[in-house]
């Protein structure tokens, strides 16, 4: 029956009743588009751009080198879109030269944004590659920014994105609480939200996303979470602007009913996880999806909550 589904399952993300719903997905460079575009992903919805730094630990790559990555990842989605996130070092993903070696908390120190805004010369490098790399395609650009933390960070970004000359959409991530709950205010600055479940998961439990012993908290099915997710979407919403969600949340596929009841505009996840999101998806209404996220938000714990939405959509 999952084999039946699954080879049902093509063209773009939509419930039963036909509200689409982008199904996008994550990628770390060019050799991660051809999955992408064999799970006909609809586009790009996080391209973690942090890998093209690993190669040097001393420097940032060339900007040249910069713009033929950026654009090979463009090329392949000539009508569709791409979401590129600018570097995200820091914390679990540190960089030598850009990185404070001395923090007692990586996470809560000088990470994702915080880092370019430390150091604008590698911020401007590659905002101008991506602004040089997009030139004269069709491509649908939106590029966004990691841990913003309220209206202060996400202006900031905006500022550098103008002054780059890069035309995109600009937009920011919502991984702080903070965010979520000012959402509106950030909605001032940028044109779209996006949700990184694994690290609001992160900052909203108090539990490391590293250490395994306090996995239980990290878990996406936490109606904690799901009211942050909530009230993102609907600030989004009110301010008539989008707001998916690229985090690890969007892979399961009974999750990702329950954050397009929750309001949620497009899904991003590793290409493996497309199809059976697509075929999921498809064999519910929108109304079901609202009911299921009701019922999901209104349990205490993160089994509960999956069991509750279960129950909805299986019609028990
Ligand atoms: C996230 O935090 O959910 C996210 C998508 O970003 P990363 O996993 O790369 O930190
Ligand atoms: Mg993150």
């Amino acid at each position: 029956e999952r084999k039946a589904a699954l080879s049902a399952s093509t063209g773009p993300g939509a419930t039963s009743d036909g509200h689409k719903v982008p199904l996008l997905a994550n990628v770390g460079g060019p050799a991660d588009v051809s999955a992408a575009v064999e799970a006909g992903a609809e586009g790009v919805g996080l391209f973690r751009t942090e890998f093209l730094f690993l190669d040097d630990s001393k420097q940032a790559p060339s900007e040249e080198k910069q713009i033929e990555a950026y654009r090979q990842v463009l090329e392949a989605f000539p009508e569709g879109r791409v979401v590129v996130r600018v570097l995200d070092a820091g914390a679990d993903k540190p960089l030598d030269f850009l990185t404070p070696a001395d923090e007692p908390n990586p996470a809560l120190g000088v990470r994702g944004l915080r880092t370019l805004l430390d150091h604008p010369d590698v911020l401007r490098t590659q905002l101008t590659a991506l602004a040089k790399a997009s030139d004269g395609l069709p491509v649908y650009l939106e590029v966004m920014a990691p841990m913003v933390a309220d209206r202060t960070d996400a202006k900031a970004f905006a500022d550098a994105c103008r002054e780059a000359g890069l035309r995109a959409k600009f937009g920011a991530m919502v991984e702080i609480p903070s965010a979520a709950l000012r959402a509106r205010s950030i909605l001032q600055e940028v044109e779209f939200l996006s949700l990184g479940t694994n690290d609001l998961a992160q900052y909203t439990f108090a539990a490391d996303r590293q250490v395994g012993a306090v996995s239980r908290l990290q878990d996406p099915w936490q109606p904690a979470l799901l009211d942050l997710v909530a009230l993102s979407a609907e600030a989004a919403k009110a301010e008539g602007k989008s707001c998916g969600v690229c985090g690890e949340a969007a892979s399961d596929p009974l999750l990702a009913c329950v954050l397009t009841g929750l309001g949620v505009t497009s899904l991003s996840m590793g290409a493996a996880s497309i199809p059976y999101v697509r075929a999921t998806l498809a064999k519910y209404t929108l109304a079901q999806c609202e009911r299921a996220a009701s019922a999901a938000r209104a349990a205490d714990t993160a089994e509960e909550a999956r069991i509750a939405a279960q129950a909805v959509l299986s019609g028990e």
